[in-house]
Parts: C-alpha cells; sequence; structure tokens
C-alpha cells in the first residue's frame, strides 16, 4: 500500500512540484491549499493519512494552529513543516506545537525526500515500512576491524588487548551491528538506544560516537566502521570494502 501523505501548500508553483516529486517516489498524495480545508480533513480522519506536510503561512488557518489542534486528535501522525521562514523561535515553535521535522524554504529536493522516507520509517501508521530490527535479535560476538565483542559477556578486545565499554556504549554498538550497512538518524538512536527523546540530546549521540571510534577506528578522525551520513545520522560498517586493516 501506498504511504499516503497530505500535502497543504498555498503556492500552487511550489505545491504541483512537491505532488509531482512525491508522486514520483511512490507515494499517494491529497494537496490541499487552505488551512481551514486541511482541518477539516484531518478532523475527519487523520487516519487516511501517513504523515503530513505543512506550510506555515496559510490561508484560514496557520500551520502552527493546524498542528496544534492535530496533536489534541492524533498524537503520532507524523507532522514536517515547511517555512519561508529562517528564525530560531519559528523553529522552536515548530517543536513546541508538536511538529516532528522542519525545513525551510528554499529547500533541496532530495532533502526534503530522504526527511519524509525517514519520518515514515520511525513513525509508521500502518505497515507500510519496515521498522527497525529489535535490540533482541540474537548477536552475541562480533568481529570487525581489529575488535572483537562478546555482547553476553561484555569482552571487548581490540588488538587482543581487553577494552572496556560501558554498558550504554555497548548498547549502542549493537544497535549498529543488528543494522550494520543501514543508515540510523541520532533521533532514531535516541529513541532505540536510550529510548527517550527528551532529555538527552542528539549532541550527546555524537559524544558516544566520538567515543566508539577512538575505541574501535585506527584512525578516529577518517573512521572505516563508524561512519557519518551527512544530514541524516550514522551507518555502521562491519567489512569496509578498502579495508586496510589486517
Ligand atoms: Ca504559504
Amino acid at each position: 500500500m501506498k504511504p499516503r501523505i497530505l500535502v497543504v501548500e498555498d503556492e500552487t508553483h511550489l505545491a504541483q512540484g512537491l505532488k509531482y516529486n512525491l508522486e514520483a517516489e511512490g507515494y499517494k498524495i491529497s494537496l490541499v491549499d487552505s488551512g481551514t480545508t486541511a482541518m477539516k480533513l484531518l478532523e475527519n480522519d487523520s487516519q487516511a493519512y501517513d504523515l503530513l506536510i505543512l506550510d506555515l503561512m496559510l490561508p484560514g488557518l496557520s500551520g502552527y494552529a493546524i498542528c496544534e489542534r492535530l496533536r489534541t486528535i492524533d498524537e503520532s501522525l507524523p507532522v514536517l513543516i515547511l517555512s519561508a521562514r529562517s528564525l530560531a523561535e519559528d523553529r522552536s515553535r515548530g517543536f513546541d506545537v508538536g511538529a516532528n521535522q522542519y525545513l525551510t524554504k528554499p529547500f533541496d529536493l532530495d532533502e526534503l525526500l530522504a526527511r519524509v522516507r525517514n519520518l515514515l520509517r520511525l513513525h509508521p501508521r500502518r505497515d507500510i515500512a519496515p521498522k527497525p530490527k529489535p535490540l533482541t535479535a540474537k548477536v552475541t560476538e562480533i568481529r570487525f576491524g581489529r575488535a572483537t565483542v562478546n555482547f553476553e559477556t561484555y569482552e571487548v578486545t581490540v588488538d587482543s588487548k581487553e577494552v572496556k565499554l560501558t554498558h550504554k556504549e555497548l548498547s549502542l554498538l549493537r544497535y549498529f551491528v543488528e543494522n550494520e550497512g543501514r543508515v540510523i538518524s541520532r533521533q532514531e538512536l535516541l529513541t532505540e538506544v536510550w529510548d527517550l527523546s527528551g532529555e538527552m540530546q542528539t549532541r550527546s549521540v555524537d559524544q558516544f560516537m566520538l567515543r566508539l571510534r577512538k575505541t574501535f577506528e585506527i584512525d578516529p578522525a577518517n573512521p572505516k566502521h563508524f561512519l557519518t551520513i551527512r544530514d541524516a545520522g550514522y551507518r555502521f560498517v562491519e567489512a569496509p570494502a578498502e579495508a586496510e586493516e589486517s
């Protein structure tokens, strides 16, 4: 079943471009150009959609108001706000009213599509997207690069030397191992590894990533296993193609 996206945008040219490009990606698009109509559709049946793409400045009802009201009837519909403004306070207001993502116009189409994919994957409303594998998958020991990691005994060696990892570092490593090769956003790591999204900042994820690299990479500044994917997150590679280690 195609993911269904409600696009609320009153700039005709942009709206048509969005519709065209999203449909080309295989999504089913409903397009409306007024805040009032959008709110009516959502109040009537918000479950009819898997994602809401929402402009802020709209005739009738603002994007903020729509998002705020939506959250009283539907907590899980992912919302991507599109805004012509770029002030930081607009962005935080967007998150305050319950938006999941925020893009400032003009935006890069590829970035929009990446965020759409990400939101649909992280907030599945039906079985339209594969969910990330749970932490309980049975990986007990893994070798990569110079390291051996046993997730049951917590024994970790690098170049046959024992190293100590904290429980959280091991959980993070395990999540990467179980999702080998897949790009994982910081937000997903917070949700899946830390099991929370409020009190930890995505910056803290980066701190943990630095420690993993320091432990496992030959050159932490030029990682081969724990890769940063720009604007998207991280990716773990068990056996890099151009492996320089032996
Ligand atoms: Ca507008």
